[in-house]
């Protein structure tokens, strides 16, 4: 019997540093939250939807990494998320992001400036991971790249969290007025309006 397919994420932050973040959904829930990043397989589902690696590359790494070297990166990546979840949530609560988080996300930043090879472009030089494409730890590399690129630089203004207690899903507010409030208008954006109307209602109504 085959698995069956899994649902695609639902990449909505603009950055998929943020998006890695989501991947713990209902962090804050009182059901208590959902890990949508089980497996190697899923982190590479991950990479591959948010074009840090192309779906040839997700495809062969899937077949070539041994198990234990999937299961560290995994825990790596799993690392990663929640010394970013913790230095952005303590930030969205006006709080002061816990030291140990900040060395940890420091270590993994360290890892892509080690890895990373500095190559010529055209009239500039570039970044690249060139060589790099079949080691195990590629997807998780890209995503503290993506991370540093965004927390080491003015850019991290702009993270912002879902208007609803309950999803707080973080996204990049790269609206003109810097008025996102949800992170997706449809689900989240609906479900907060109909409470306040309800609520409105009921206060109406007791009156
Ligand atoms: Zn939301």
């Amino acid at each position: 019997m085959s698995n069956p397919v899994p649902k695609p994420f639902n990449l909505l932050a603009g950055n998929p540093a943020l998006d890695l973040v989501n991947t713990m959904d209902l962090r804050f829930s009182a059901n208590g939250p959902e890990e949508l990043l089980s497996t190697y397989a899923d982190l590479l589902r991950l990479a591959a939807q948010s074009r840090l690696l192309t779906a040839e590359q997700a495809r062969k790494l899937a077949r070539t990494v041994r198990e234990k070297d999937a299961q560290q990166v995994l825990a790596s990546a799993v690392e990663l998320r929640e010394a970013l979840a913790a230095v952005l949530y303590a930030w969205m609560d006006g709080g002061k992001p816990p030291a140990a988080q900040v060395e940890t996300l420091e270590r993994h930043f360290r890892a892509v400036a080690l890895h990373r090879r500095l190559r010529l472009g055209e009239s500039q030089l570039v970044w690249s991971w060139s060589g790099l494409e079949q080691e195990a730890e590629i997807p998780l590399w890209k995503l503290a790249e993506a991370a540093s690129d965004l927390l080491v630089t003015s850019e991290a203004e702009r993270v912002r969290e879902c208007g609803d207690p309950t999803c707080r899903w973080l996204f990049l507010d790269i609206s003109k007025n810097h008025t996102r409030r949800w992170c997706n208008m449809k689900t989240c954006g609906n479900r907060m309006k109909a409470r306040r109307h309800h609520a409105r209602q009921q206060e109406s109504e007791a009156s």
